[in-house]
């Protein structure tokens, strides 16, 4: 940009923040959230009084100072003038690092948006928001997750020797067996449900080897769906399947992902004991992510619990087990994905996006 262009821009912002901001009546200068005004050359040109604690440094000082002053310059454009790759024409929003005083990190969420005069962009709103807290409390769950992980692993690697030895022994003895036939079922069925909790459980804390190849998104789901047929009728559930995508691939472990939607299923099964019905829709995004929705019209999941579903044993059921949510997380992140859940008491959407591969053709 033109040194003149730059300078009547700055006029007009000038111009902006005395009319809008800079007055004791303005909503904006009380505003609780420390933010800052930035013009196009990634100067500070407005500073509520909230950045001053935030920040460590005194307003003066503060209007002092370029972008590249406060951020790590990973976080910003090659003219250090605004945020690395982030237009200044819409609102951004992302997690990053600032430098204060005394010489220390801090982790911040910031949110940027522009100010348009007439119709020029003249500079940005910075919202900055301390998630300092927020990271150390996440950083301690997933150590915590991990070391329950490794416990369980632990655990489920010295129980599952045994108890193949009983599931074969067991099947030996049911040519003799001459007791009530329902109690020799029940032994095979409990065995059996340990297997499938050992399973989970080793999922979680292992990292196994991994199969990534390339799966075609809509059959995989159709494999899935196939699998669940019988569980969904004998539920009296309906399914609803709305995809509109063509062979779009993704790469990826074929028997994980497929885990991951049957535990999804399973859930919104269970959450329907009265039956109902569960739409299945398939799309993929602008940013070429394939996404997948899973909605039920279920009791769903209170909002004090979404926070804590991907946490290991969390159950609200008799027979639950609380680890398809985690299994299913781990997973998703393995595979570069992201899960979102929405939820109300008329039920749940879990929605899962994973990037695609493209075959150059
Ligand atoms: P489990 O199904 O064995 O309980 P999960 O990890 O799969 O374990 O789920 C944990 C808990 O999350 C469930 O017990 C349930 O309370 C809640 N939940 C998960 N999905 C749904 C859903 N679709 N609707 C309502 N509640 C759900
Ligand atoms: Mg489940």
């Amino acid at each position: 940009m033109e040194r003149d262009e730059i300078k009547r821009l700055n006029f007009l912002l000038q111009i902006y923040i005395d009319v809008n901001v800079d007055k004791d009546f303005s909503v904006l200068s009380k505003s609780a959230d420390p933010f800052f005004i930035l013009n196009m050359d990634g100067q500070l040109v407005y500073v509520n009084d909230v950045c001053e604690t935030l920040l460590g440094f005194s307003i003066p000082e503060l209007l002092q100072m370029r972008l590249s002053r406060i951020f790590l310059s990973t976080s910003l454009n090659e003219s250090q003038t605004f945020f690395f790759e982030k237009g200044r024409e819409k609102l951004t929003n992302f997690d990053a690092k600032i430098s204060m005083r005394p010489e220390s990190l801090m982790d911040v969420n910031v949110t940027a948006f522009p100010i348009l005069f007439n119709k020029d962009v003249v500079g940005s709103y910075v919202v900055l928001k301390d998630i300092t807290q927020i990271k150390k409390e996440r950083q301690l769950l997933s150590e915590k997750q991990a070391v329950a992980g490794q416990l369980a692993a632990g655990i489920a690697h010295e129980i599952r020797n045994p108890i193949t030895a009983i599931k074969g022994f067991l099947h030996l003895m049911a040519r003799d067996y001459h007791g009530e036939p329902m109690y020799y079922d029940i032994v095979e069925s409990e065995v059996a449900r340990i297997e499938v909790i050992l399973k989970e459980l080793m999922v979680l804390a292992t990292p196994i080897k991994k199969k990534y190849e390339k799966l075609t998104i809509s059959s995989l789901l159709d494999q899935v769906l196939a699998l669940m047929e019988s569980q969904m009728l004998l539920n009296n559930i309906q399914v609803d399947k709305k995809f509109s995508f063509l062979e779009e691939s993704i790469l990826g472990d074929g028997n994980q992902l497929k885990q991951v939607f049957i535990n999804y299923i399973k859930n919104a099964i269970e959450a329907m004991p009265n039956g109902g019905s569960i739409l299945i829709e398939g799309s993929i995004t602008e940013e070429k992510h394939a996404q997948i929705r899973i909605i039920d019209q279920g009791c769903g999941i209170p909002p004090d619990m979404i926070n804590r579903i991907n946490e290991p044993f969390y159950t609200t059921k008799e027979y639950g087990t609380g680890l398809g949510m985690p299994v299913s997380y781990q997973i998703i992140e393995e595979h570069k994905g992201k899960i979102d859940i929405t939820s109300s008491n008329k039920g749940t959407c879990i929605e899962v996006s994973l990037p695609t591969f493209y075959k150059i053709k």
